[in-house]
């Protein structure tokens, strides 16, 4: 077969942009070589509908045992007591847990999109909202905090079947054991959709959802630095807490009714060269390079959210607890579009957001998230993060004039040749 160059160059092209930039999407960040090696493997030519030892195909016996050591590592990692690993994506993942424990048109109640939520926790434009009755909970205007006594009644308000936790841009802890109680009042399942803090939730840095949550679901590849993708976890045996029944009339186990979830009900067959990189991955987060690893991610992100402060940002909720933190831009009097334009001309990544309350739309929004796994991954110590920062707020001084921003540009690529990638 002739090579394929028009896709292999623009491989190549992608490698020399993630090398000479500064990564600072905060859902991102750089697998190891193993990781990548085991994904563009053999395995992606295997068929594995079904669970290990439990196949619809011949010819499972290798996969089975890839797919065991995935899920094993998973619950080692995460002191879980079940998991499974096949999920495509975090939004998979959810998407298998809603369709397993709620009918269409129950209440759900998640953290607002806008306030730093997830669209699969009831957003309108997706299955979430169009599928189930949605209700959000909220940060306080005054603090960018979750008051975790208001989402108790909130909870008591909208009688939700499901009450869903986790973020994608809130920089501080969750309190699993009040949301536990919000929903233990209504008889609500509790879903804790940890996929940004993972990592630093496996090692100890966080509290820990598994203890007071029903189901946890997590992306694969954020904090904790394996493939794209998603799983699903139970921590202690919460048993069939809504007594759903098989058609013989027994009781069903509340991880067989997760399995089906994920097949037959929102997949086909599981991606095992996916799984086989996330099993690579998940010995990774156990190992003590990671723990140094994912420390210093944490440092990382609390000295850039003191320097972004020194320099006059407002940070929502005033700094950060984990690996991101969302700044509201409207002090500097720029809006979250115009400083991803400009920085991504400065090769810098980050991403517009909408803050709490935002007064802008989400295309144009008044904030940037900035999370830093990525560059502690290229080996950013603190005190480069500081220099970071000073590029950002040197590039965001005229984020419109090209001139300007290149010569910021040349500045970052010069920094980032000290931290190699590949
Ligand atoms: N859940 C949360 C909290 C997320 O932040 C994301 C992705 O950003 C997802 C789910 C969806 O993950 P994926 O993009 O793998 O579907």
């Amino acid at each position: 077969m002739k090579r394929d160059k028009a896709i292999f160059d623009l491989i190549e092209k992608e490698k020399q942009r993630q090398e000479a930039g500064i990564e600072l999407i905060a859902s991102e960040n750089f697998t190891s070589p193993q990781v990548m090696k085991a994904q563009g493997s053999v395995l992606t030519n295997k068929y594995a509908e079904g669970l290990p030892g439990k196949r619809y195909y011949g010819g499972c016996e290798v996969v089975d045992e890839v797919e065991q050591l995935a899920i094993d590592r998973a619950k080692e990692l995460f002191g879980a007591e079940w998991a499974n690993v096949q999920p495509h994506s975090g939004a998979q993942a959810n998407a298998a847990v809603m369709l397993a424990c709620l009918k269409p048109g129950d209440r759900i109640l998640g953290f607002d999109l806008s306030h730093g939520g997830h669209l699969t926790h009831g957003s309108p434009v997706n299955f979430s909202g169009k599928l189930y009755q949605p209700s959000f909970y909220g940060v306080e205007q005054a603090t960018g905090l979750i008051d975790f006594d208001k989402v108790i009644e909130t909870a008591e308000r909208e009688q939700p079947k499901m009450i869903i936790c986790g973020a994608s841009a809130y920089s501080r802890d969750w309190d699993y054991k009040k949301l536990r109680e919000a929903a233990d009042n209504v008889g609500a399942l509790l879903l804790a959709d940890i996929s940004h803090p993972a990592g630093l939730i496996a090692r100890g840095l966080l509290n820990d959802p598994m203890e007071h949550c029903h189901i946890v679901t997590t992306t694969t590849h954020k904090t904790l630095r394996g493939p794209r993708g998603g799983m699903i976890l139970v921590g202690k045996n919460f048993d069939n807490p809504w007594g759903l029944k098989t058609p013989k009339g027994e009781l069903r186990k509340i991880t067989s009714v997760l399995d089906s979830g994920v097949f037959p009900g929102t997949q086909g067959g599981p991606l095992e060269h996916v799984i086989a990189a996330k099993a690579v991955s998940f010995q990774e987060a156990l190992s003590d390079d990671y723990m140094e690893y994912i420390l210093q991610v944490s440092k990382n992100a609390k000295v850039m959210a003191q320097a972004f402060l020194n320099k006059g940002y407002k940070i929502i909720s005033g700094g950060t607890d984990n690996h991101l933190m969302l700044i509201d831009l409207r002090s500097k009097k720029l809006t979250g579009k115009q400083a991803e334009e400009g920085l991504i001309q400065a090769d810098i990544t980050i991403n517009k957001n909408m803050v709490p309350f935002d007064t802008q739309s989400p295309m144009i929004t008044s904030g940037m998230r900035i999370g830093t796994p990525a560059i502690t991954t290229r080996g950013l110590k603190e005190k480069d993060v500081e220099k970071v920062v000073d590029l950002i707020d040197e590039a965001l001084q005229k984020p419109e004039d090209p001139k300007h921003l290149k010569a910021v540009k040349r500045k970052v690529n010069r920094f980032m040749e000290k931290f190699p990638l590949y």
